[in-house]
């Protein structure tokens, strides 16, 4: 979806939006993409729909036993996007089951493009979901609203700066946000730790909402 300020929210790929695996991994290297839970209901073959409008760029489908180069994707598709701000815009989606498009075909945002599978290199189902700006690829989350949970607290989802997309509907400013400054001291070490704890928590800091000073700097 493009908003009138030509920014991008991408639709979820799955009905299910639990993260197994973010941007890096929880040994912290690096994976460029999320792992999206697909076992659910006793299956692990799920619809998989199209993040935004594109044109269908690339296909692939496994040949049932490797697990390096491109074949490591399994069956996969690769969707074109209108560019942001004038760089090019892709998704990928991989492990799949089933293709439901074909290479040159329009798609449109949420439509039914193929299923959740086990295919490729893969420990687990699960989908493997790609965002490509300018040939990198960026952190999903990034393009992505905030309505996700992960599968464990290891799982990566931000960096400091980094936040979720919002729809226009979700415009209205958190709680959080509506608060001028709370100023709370002195407190002995402890309770700061306590408090900085809280914050970091709830990613107050991270969204730049907490701020410790020294006694000398509070004047
Ligand atoms: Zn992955």
């Amino acid at each position: 979806m493009r908003l009138n300020n030509g920014d991008v929210v991408l639709c979820w790929p799955l009905a299910l939006h639990v993260l197994t695996a973010g941007y890096f991994y929880s040994d912290g290297s690096r994976h460029e993409a999320i792992d999206l839970r697909t076992n659910q209901g006793g299956s692990v073959v799920k619809p998989v729909y199209a993040a935004e409008d594109g044109t269908v760029e690339e296909t692939q489908t496994w040949d049932g036993h490797t697990k390096t180069g491109m074949q490591s994707y399994g069956t996969m598709i690769r969707i074109r996007h209108g560019d942001y701000r004038g760089v090019t815009l892709q998704t990928r989606y991989a492990h799949l089951s089933r293709l439901c498009v074909s290479k040159g075909q329009t798609v449109k945002e949420g439509q039914l493009i193929g299923y959740t599978g086990e295919t490729g290199n893969i420990s687990g189902a699960h989908l493997h979901f790609e965002v490509i700006l300018g040939g990198n690829r960026r952190n999903p989350l990034v393009w992505l609203d905030d309505d996700f949970t992960t599968a464990n607290t290891g799982v990566y989802t931000y960096q400091p700066g980094e936040y979720a997309a919002s729809r226009p509907a979700q415009t209205a400013a958190p709680a959080a946000a509506r608060l001028q400054t709370i100023t709370i001291g002195p407190v002995s070490q402890g309770d700061a730790d306590a408090i900085l704890a809280l914050c970091k928590e709830r990613s107050l800091d991270q969204l730049g909402l907490y701020r410790s000073v020294w006694a000398e700097e509070v004047g």
